[in-house]
C-alpha cells in the first residue's frame, strides 16, 4: 500500500462530520481527583454527559515528556500509576480504554511541520486517566496519548496544536491535561487562601485567552514574576498551548473549575468550542 493510499484509508476510518468536537484544557491537579467526589470530579462528570460523544480521544498529558514527539500506538494501553505516596485505592484504579493505532497513525500523518514517532513503551498516565475515569467512566472510547517533546520551545507546541485542528472535524476530542499554575514546592496542604501571585497569573492567562491574542501566552516567560512562580517548569503549562493552537478563528471559549487548589495549583480549565 502506498503512503498516499494508506493516509486515505486512515481518513476513511475517521470521516469528516458536520459537528466539530470541542477541545479541552483540563487542570488535573491532585491524582486523588480520580476517586474523590469534589467540585473538579463533578465538573468532569458533567462534561462527559454534555459533550458530543467522541469517536476517539487524543490526550496531551503533562506527565509524558520525551525526546521527539511520540504517540501511543498500542491496541491496549496499560494504566500507568506514575506517582508515589498515594493510597492503595488509587493504585487499584484501572482505565481499560482501548488504544487506537489508526488514530496514532492518522495524527502522525497529519503533521507537516514536524514528525512524531509511534511508541509502544507507554500507556495512559494519570494526567490522562485521572480525568477520563470521571469524564468517560465506561472506558469504551479509544484513547491515544501525545507526548511533550522536551527539546522544543513553547512555540513548537502551539504550532503542533494548530496542526491537530482537522482531527476535531473527524470526531476526535483533543484534551490537554496539565495546570496553568503548578508550583508544588510552594503548595500547602491546608485550606488556606491562594497565593496572590497564583491568583494574579491565573487571571492574566484567562484574560489573555479571552482576548484571542495567544502570543503573550506562548512567550509566557515575559509575563513577569507571577509567571516565573506559576511555571517553575513548563510541562504542566505546555498542554494549554496545544489547546489554544486548536482554536479556530472566533471560536467560543468558556472556563470551568476556576479555583486555586493547595495555594499554588490552578485548576482553571478551558473549553474551546
Ligand atoms: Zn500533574
Amino acid at each position: 500500500m502506498s503512503l498516499r493510499q494508506s493516509l486515505e484509508s486512515l481518513r476513511d476510518a475517521f470521516p469528516r462530520t458536520d459537528e466539530t468536537q470541542p477541545a479541552l484544557f483540563v487542570g488535573h491537579g491532585n491524582p486523588m481527583n480520580a476517586i474523590e467526589d469534589n467540585a473538579y470530579s463533578a465538573a468532569w462528570e458533567r462534561l462527559g454527559e454534555d459533550l458530543p460523544t467522541p469517536k476517539a480521544i487524543l490526550c496531551v498529558s503533562a506527565h509524558w515528556e520525551t525526546r521527539g514527539t511520540k504517540l501511543t500506538a498500542m491496541e491496549r494501553p496499560e494504566t500507568i500509576h506514575d506517582f508515589g505516596a498515594f493510597p492503595p485505592e488509587l493504585f487499584a484504579v484501572q482505565y481499560p480504554a482501548p488504544g487506537s493505532p489508526e488514530l496514532a497513525r492518522l495524527t502522525q500523518a497529519s503533521l507537516t511541520k514536524t514528525s512524531a514517532e509511534l511508541a509502544h513503551d507507554w500507556g495512559l498516565d494519570h494526567g490522562t486517566w485521572s480525568v477520563l475515569a470521571r469524564m468517560f467512566p465506561a472506558a469504551t472510547i479509544p484513547v491515544v496519548q501525545l507526548s511533550l517533546d522536551r527539546t522544543e520551545a513553547p512555540e513548537f507546541h502551539y504550532a503542533l496544536g494548530e496542526e491537530l485542528r482537522e482531527l476535531r472535524q473527524r470526531g476526535v476530542l483533543v484534551i490537554g491535561s496539565g495546570n496553568i499554575v503548578h508550583n508544588l514546592r510552594l503548595a500547602r496542604f491546608d485550606s488556606g487562601p491562594a497565593a496572590d501571585w497564583a491568583t494574579e497569573f491565573d487571571a492574566t492567562v484567562k484574560a489573555q485567552i479571552l482576548s484571542g491574542d495567544h502570543a503573550p501566552l506562548i512567550n509566557y516567560e515575559r509575563l513577569g514574576e507571577s509567571a516565573r512562580l506559576a511555571i517553575p517548569t513548563n510541562e504542566h503549562y505546555l498542554p494549554l498551548l496545544y489547546v489554544l493552537g486548536l482554536q479556530n478563528h472566533g471560536e467560543s471559549i468558556s472556563f470551568f473549575s476556576e479555583r486555586i487548589d493547595l495555594r499554588s495549583i490552578s485548576m482553571t480549565s478551558v473549553r474551546v468550542g
